[in-house]
């Protein structure tokens, strides 16, 4: 292993004094679906084999960023369930000394596989992404038909162990915002954890425009309508930018994540590994910094990882479109 140069005590902040504990690791750009919010229907330029970190780089550099003051991980895409192998890299990660909490973001298409293996590896728990609870409307939103059930694959990863579950609904207008109530009333009888997320018009989205946005205040408000909603601290782990409810004597919680109409900047504490090794400080924005030189070099990365925090920006610039070329979250890991 190479050696950091800095104390060891010392804790990663950012240009504002915001601590950074929290590392989303993209393991592939690639997918087995193709969201309409998310991706172009003809995918897109992939990235070669050669510029994708391997397991063993990217378990190198979370060896080297531990010992700063990381704590917890989070493995995306693309859909990182496609990438094979990937218990072997859970298993990496879960061995390096600091590291408490080990995620995963998938579609849930191979959970029902995989997720036992996943918690045998080391996993934590997984947040899964569904749409719709209705067959022919997973094949429109997801623009593949890979027989996608989400309850099937909720309850694998329930099984296998995996908690506390998260499940992400991204609302769309006139799309599946018909679905909010039965998405909510889940939480009734399943210690799940469903947020709402505001959808995002960012990248090439020929199907989706502002229209379709529904604003977290609303979907609360329809919730409402269901019943009795206190606010909750929601899920005992992993908690982000999401606000919980919970509707009265329901198992689960229900959350909402409001990337447009309400800034939770301010107390961000994520950083972004790029499947081609680059640190990403904000999810919009091209703030980046290349650790794939350096780490194959076998450079030290502690400078490189404290001149990206020096560039972390204060907030993201979403409702002014200003998002820096980027065509997809895929391509940083949501
Ligand atoms: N493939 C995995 C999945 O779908 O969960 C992980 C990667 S995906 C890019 C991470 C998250 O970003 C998902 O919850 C997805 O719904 C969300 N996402 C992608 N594009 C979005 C958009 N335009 N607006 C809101 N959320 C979006
Ligand atoms: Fe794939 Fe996730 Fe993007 Fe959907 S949101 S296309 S599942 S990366």
């Amino acid at each position: 292993m190479i050696p950091t140069a800095t104390p060891a005590t010392e804790a990663l902040r950012d240009q504002f004094g915001r601590r950074i504990e929290y590392l989303r690791i993209s393991v592939t750009d690639r997918c087995n679906f193709r969201c309409v919010y998310c991706m172009p229907r003809e995918g897109l330029p992939w990235l070669p084999k050669a510029e994708i970190l391997s397991y063993e780089e990217i378990a190198e550099v979370v060896r080297q960023l531990a010992p700063l003051g990381l704590r917890r991980l989070r493995i995306t895409g693309g859909e990182p369930t496609i990438r094979p192998e990937l218990p072997r890299l859970v298993q990496m990660l879960r061995a390096i000394p600091g590291i408490e909490d080990i995620a995963l973001s998938t579609n849930g298409v191979r959970l029902p596989q995989v997720a036992g293996l996943l918690r045998e590896a080391g996993l934590d728990r997984v947040n899964m992404s569904a749409d719709s609870l209705r067959a022919e409307r997973i094949v429109w939103t997801a623009r593949r038909d890979l027989k996608f059930d989400p309850i099937r694959s909720a309850l694998a990863a329930e099984e296998a162990g995996l908690a506390p579950l998260k499940i992400n609904v991204v609302v769309m207008r006139g799309i599946n915002d018909d679905e909010i109530e039965d998405f909510a009333r889940l939480t009734l009888t399943h210690p799940w954890h469903i947020r709402f997320i505001e959808l995002m018009p960012v990248g090439e989205m020929r199907e989706l425009t502002w229209d379709h946005v529904v604003p977290s205040d609303e979907i609360v408000a329809r919730i409402r309508a269901l019943g009795e909603l206190a606010p909750s601290d929601g899920p005992a782990r992993g908690n982000g930018p999401a606000v919980y409810y919970r509707l009265s004597g329901a198992s689960g919680t229900v959350g909402v994540i409001s990337p447009l109409t309400h800034t939770y900047c301010a107390a961000c504490n994520r950083v972004r590994l790029t499947a081609d090794g680059h640190l990403r400080t904000c999810l919009f924005g091209d703030h980046m910094v290349d650790l794939r030189t350096p780490l194959r070099a076998g450079i030290p990365l502690a400078s490189s990882f404290r001149a990206a925090l020096a560039g972390k920006p204060l907030e993201h610039n979403l409702l002014q479109m200003r998002v820096g070329g980027l065509r997809a979250l895929s391509q940083v890991g949501g």
